[in-house]
């Protein structure tokens, strides 16, 4: 199978196989309760495993919380926030201060995060900054926002980069204008992380989520919550593992494979530039021979990201089953909405029309993707093509 849908989840590739042996390793040998007063070497080893994973995005140990996944880190950012002003106000400021706390987004986040803005549960004013048809968040739409509610309990999440388009946000310039009105800045990192470098104290990141899987798919159900020291929120699983913050028996061997998944992370110029030209090519590719046209920034967006609508008369859908057929796995959007074929809400954001939606197919290359590979799958599409247009 040729795998092309790298951000659903990242392809088992040679690397893996060390991150299996460690894990493997560690359900022989670290296999106690890490809470158990004997089991202090399991303890040590996750402790050993947060600090290795703090370095990695230049945090402190103590700022790591894990968790199963970007999901729950999510959910768990906004909704301990939200929950935790409410707490404060109650106890510590004024009794009869009722005013709500507003959340900032964009449109085109992941549907962890605009599934918990859409309960009806959350007890906070939520608003949309602009995006504009690349994709990147329009900078004034966030200011007057915060300008508009200065000196309001203010919240902004944006994520580091789309799950549909690839398209990296300016960070840095976003998390100065929020803490230059006073808000606070929670970044989902999960198709970022592994992929592009991240400092979260030069970033200006004040709560960052994270997955494992993007990174290595035999890492399913662990991730992270970055915490920096002083922001407060309320636990989501109560408990008393994660410094009272997050109830559960440690995810040891997650834990332990994420962190040496994080040791094989390359971001030499040689390994990105090689990524950087293998996508291109492959974008020029489909510009050239199908006349695609490419949705998402060109520059800012991973490196191993391309999403392309077809000009024929064709949908993605049909082309992603008639792909299939050929040992081609790739996706119409994110992972979490390709049963349906609702139209991408991301790229409603940017601009597209209904027709050119459902043209749409999504390729994220795996790092061991060859040209010989892309070549194939280019002739695959164009018999594909020819197909539908035949039949239709
Ligand atoms: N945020 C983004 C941007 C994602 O791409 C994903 C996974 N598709 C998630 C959050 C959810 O991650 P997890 O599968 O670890 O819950």
């Amino acid at each position: 199978m040729i795998y092309l849908d790298n951000a659903a989840t990242a392809k088992y590739t040679n690397v893996d196989d060390i991150i299996v042996d460690t894990m493997v390793t560690a359900m022989r040998d670290s296999w106690m309760n890490p809470s158990s007063l004997y089991a202090t070497n399991v303890k040590n080893k996750i402790d050993k495993c947060r600090a290795n994973i703090a370095e990695f995005i230049g945090a402190r140990a103590d700022e790591i919380y894990f968790t199963s996944g970007a999901s729950e880190s999510n959910n768990w950012a906004i909704k301990g926030w939200v929950e935790q002003v409410g707490v404060d106000r109650l106890f510590e400021k004024d009794m009869f201060d009722v005013s709500i706390p507003y959340i900032f987004t964009t449109p085109i986040e992941h549907k962890s995060i605009m599934s918990v803005l859409d309960s009806d549960t959350l007890h906070c004013f939520r608003h949309m900054c602009a995006v504009d048809s690349d994709g990147v968040i329009i900078l004034d739409s966030l200011e007057n926002l915060l300008k508009t509610y200065e000196g309001e309990d203010i919240f902004v999440t944006i994520h580091m980069a789309n799950n549909e388009l690839g398209v990296i946000q300016p960070i840095k310039q976003i998390s100065k204008l929020v803490h230059e009105y006073g808000g606070i800045l929670h970044v989902d990192s999960t198709q970022a992380l592994g992929h592009i470098p991240i400092d979260v104290e030069e970033l200006g990141i004040d709560m960052m989520s994270c997955s494992g899987h993007k990174i290595s798919s035999v890492l399913r159900g662990v991730g992270f919550l970055y915490k920096k020291s002083g922001v407060n929120i309320m636990p989501l699983i109560y408990g008393t593992q994660e410094q009272n913050l997050r109830g559960g028996t440690e995810n040891t061997y997650g834990i332990i494979g994420l962190s040496k998944a994080l040791e094989y992370c390359d971001f030499s110029y040689e390994s990105m530039s090689e990524m950087r030209d293998k996508r291109d090519f492959f974008i020029s590719r489909l510009e050239s021979k199908f006349g695609c046209k490419l949705n998402g920034h060109r520059r800012c967006r991973l490196l191993n990201n391309i999403n392309v609508t077809f000009p024929q008369n064709i949908t993605g859908e049909s082309l992603l089953y008639m792909l299939d057929i050929s040992g081609i796995a790739v996706s119409t959007g994110s992972a979490c909405n390709s049963k349906s074929i609702e139209k991408s809400y991301v790229l409603d954001a940017i601009g597209l029309s209904d027709s050119d939606a459902m043209k749409t197919i999504r390729f994220t290359l795996p790092d061991d993707i060859t040209y010989q590979e892309i070549d194939k799958v280019i002739s695959e599409i164009d018999k594909c093509i020819k197909l539908i247009e035949m039949e239709s």
